[in-house]
């Protein structure tokens, strides 16, 4: 969510609100609670003898039950390797560089993050979004700000064909376009080409059990990790509620 420019349909903020300060909201909120965050990352979650094993890379624990709230990650592009020395620059979300100002930036894709990252990076910085076909699938409101935003140029049937390493520290980027070849310089390339779950921790064990875990109440899996394209704050909230609901309830039954 710290990547999305303007959320205006979360209930309770209305004009909206930019993604980073409901993130900081949702935290303070979180601390509040007193609940402990760890910041690690699952490397693996496993079954064993009954229980749950979640694996950082700096502690090994056990649960009798778990929410799995780990949302999607971005479609990697494949197209060429990349070359060793810019990939410090072609990203997959913005929040690293959302500080950047006066930079030349290249956003691939065509759909909501393509059009919202533009957007947000247009503030400061000059934005060009390559699609490589004709259909844009991003919202009219997002397509139409955009269009009347005078740092974002929208290109189609443009497609980057390479990468070089350019001077003064940016990339010189062959584009294959309708008039044939052309070169855009950039410091940096964003490619918003689609979002997949993100599932990579789970062992083969626990994907083979799952759907029996989550009949026994003591799995879940909550918001865009499960939602499809319904990728929303609100849906994800709302069966984040529903799945804590439901542990509290069969808790209280357990130790009655
Ligand atoms: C550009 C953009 C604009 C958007 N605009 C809107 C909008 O206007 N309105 C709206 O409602 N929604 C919007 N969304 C969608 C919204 O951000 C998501 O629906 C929401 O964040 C989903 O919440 P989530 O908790 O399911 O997943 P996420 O927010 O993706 O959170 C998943 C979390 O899990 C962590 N994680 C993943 N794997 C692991 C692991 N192995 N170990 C530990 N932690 C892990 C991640 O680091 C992340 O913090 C937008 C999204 C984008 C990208």
């Amino acid at each position: 969510m710290r990547n999305a420019n303007l959320v205006e349909n979360y209930p309770g903020f209305p004009g909206g609100i930019s993604g980073l300060n409901l993130v900081n909201l949702f935290e303070k909120q979180l601390r509040e609670s007193g609940i402990k965050v760890i910041y690690e990352e699952v490397t693996k979650l496993d079954l064993e003898d009954g229980m749950f094993l979640v694996e950082t890379p700096g502690r090994i624990c056990y649960s009798q039950v778990v929410v799995v709230a780990s949302g999607t990650k971005p479609r990697r592009f494949t197209d060429f390797e990349l070359p060793e020395g810019v990939r410090d620059k072609i990203l997959y979300e913005i929040y690293p560089i959302l500080r950047v100002k006066r930079k030349k930036i290249a956003i691939v894709g065509a759909g909501d993050a393509a059009f919202d990252y533009a957007l947000n990076l247009g503030k400061n910085n000059e934005v060009v979004i390559l699609n490589r076909g004709e259909a844009v699938k991003c919202l009219p409101i997002l397509r139409e700000r955009a269009r009347v935003s005078p740092r974002i140029t929208y290109c189609e049937n443009t497609e980057i064909s390479r990468i070089m390493s350019g001077s003064q520290n940016r990339m010189l980027l062959e584009c294959m376009g309708p008039e044939g070849i052309s070169k855009l310089y950039a410091h940096f390339v964003v490619f918003a080409i689609g979002r997949e779950p993100q599932l990579d921790f789970l062992s083969e064990k626990l994907r083979d059990n799952a759907g029996e875990m989550e009949n026994r109440g003591v799995l879940y899996f909550v918001g865009d990790v499960k939602n499809g394209a319904f990728r929303q704050t609100a849906i994800a909230v709302g069966d984040g509620i529903m799945a804590a609901m439901k542990i509290y309830r069969r808790l209280e039954e357990a130790y009655k």
